[in-house]
């Protein structure tokens, strides 16, 4: 195979072509946040871990992940997944890691946060049934494509840090999950701290910070939309 001359700079040096680099919207500007991780926590709302069938006791959070590739922006369609007949929605407050570091003081955390977005952990319900069932890992659950729906980020020096307000989700536009941010177990400022721990986060790291109670079905043709007070909204279609 005869050499052919490397028009893009950015695939010198690689056997094929990189891949797109996953990102997301940013509020107000014609720029993208690129994502390198998607850190996900579990059962972050007391509510929620009821509907689930556990006891909510303040045990140190767990986490779980998803490819960076499954973003999908505000206003994407997300086709129905395969494999699943339990497709479930759950809004979460997500926050946009702008300053790496690794064993960050809770004191600290809020100082390594770019901004804040409004995401929905896509979850096939009926496949993390049954990982729970045979011990086996989440990753076919949570991690399937476009899975991560996030709306445009906010620039935490233009909003703050959220630590209270409304989040809520509603399908064809019924609520379904009404919530507030201060209802979390752990707030950011702790799940930064924990997770830092485990391992050095970078900028481009998204953590998605649970769910309140009210997740359920969704089916083709739904309408999905939800927000965070002040922070934003999202709306996606399940084609
Ligand atoms: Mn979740």
């Amino acid at each position: 195979m005869t050499d052919r001359p490397v028009r893009d700079d950015a695939a010198r040096g690689f056997v094929l072509p990189p891949p797109p680099i996953p990102s997301v919207a940013v509020a107000g500007s014609d720029k993208r946040f690129a994502v390198r991780r998607i850190v996900c926590v579990g059962r972050n709302y007391a509510e929620h871990a009821r509907e689930m069938g556990h006891d909510p006791a303040r045990e140190p959070p767990f986490f779980f992940m998803k490819p960076a590739d499954a973003v999908v922006d505000d206003g994407a369609s997300v086709p129905y997944p395969p494999l699943t007949e339990d497709l479930h929605h759950e809004i979460e407050l997500v926050a946009a890691i702008g300053e790496g570091g690794a064993n960050i003081a809770v004191d600290k955390a809020l100082d390594h946060i770019f901004g804040y977005a409004v995401g929905v952990d896509l979850t096939r319900r009926d496949l993390q049934q049954v990982a729970k069932n045979l011990r086996r890992p989440w990753d076919w659950a949570k991690g399937f494509d476009r899975s991560a729906p996030i709306g445009a980020l906010r620039r935490a020096a233009e909003i703050g840090h959220p630590a209270k307000g409304r989040i809520w989700l509603a399908v064809n536009d019924v609520v379904r999950q009404d919530s507030d941010l201060s209802e979390m177990i752990w707030n950011v400022p702790n799940i930064i701290a924990f997770l830092s721990e485990a391992m050095r986060i970078e900028p481009g790291d998204l953590v998605m910070t649970g769910t309140p109670a009210g997740v359920g079905a969704l089916k083709r043709g739904d309408r999905v939309s939800g927000g965070v007070e002040g922070v934003g909204e999202i709306a996606i279609a399940i084609v």
